[in-house]
């Protein structure tokens, strides 16, 4: 498996409107447009830092991934994300190493990239993200 670089933080925050505040008001950071993805009932913003970015995630219901993650532990890092060079091949590679996958497959993330996660269980507590991009 290649991973090429972190492709981007994400921080889950109650809002991107008031996360705003202190990544683009604060630190400077180009606010590029918000983008709701709602099967994963959340909405997105992602700050470009770089060669990697800070990605701002908002719950846009009650019961979504990201309003159950600020529940019980607050806003905060929520994952970590790694570009790779060819996702389908770095799950196959991680499921014969007998790393827990939350995504068998690839799903289609924000931007169009194709992600996967992997279960905290096996990567020492870490929400890791695999990202691929066209
Ligand atoms: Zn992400």
């Amino acid at each position: 498996m290649k991973i090429l670089k972190i492709d981007h933080l994400g921080v889950a925050v109650k809002s991107i409107d008031k996360g705003k505040e202190f990544w683009t008001d604060i630190l400077g950071l180009a606010f590029e447009g918000a983008e709701t993805v709602e099967v994963q009932k959340v909405t997105t913003a992602f700050f470009p830092v770089g060669e990697s970015e800070v990605e701002l995630l908002e719950s846009t219901a009650p019961d979504g991934p990201i309003a159950r993650y600020i529940e019980k532990r607050g806003e905060g890092i929520q994952h970590i994300a790694f570009r790779v060079e060819n996702i389908d091949e770095a799950l196959e590679e991680l499921k014969e190493n007998g790393i827990q996958l939350i995504d068998e497959t690839p799903r289609t993330g924000a931007g169009g990239a194709r992600i996967a996660f992997l279960h905290p269980k096996s990567t020492g507590g870490v929400l890791v993200e695999l990202c691929e991009r066209g």
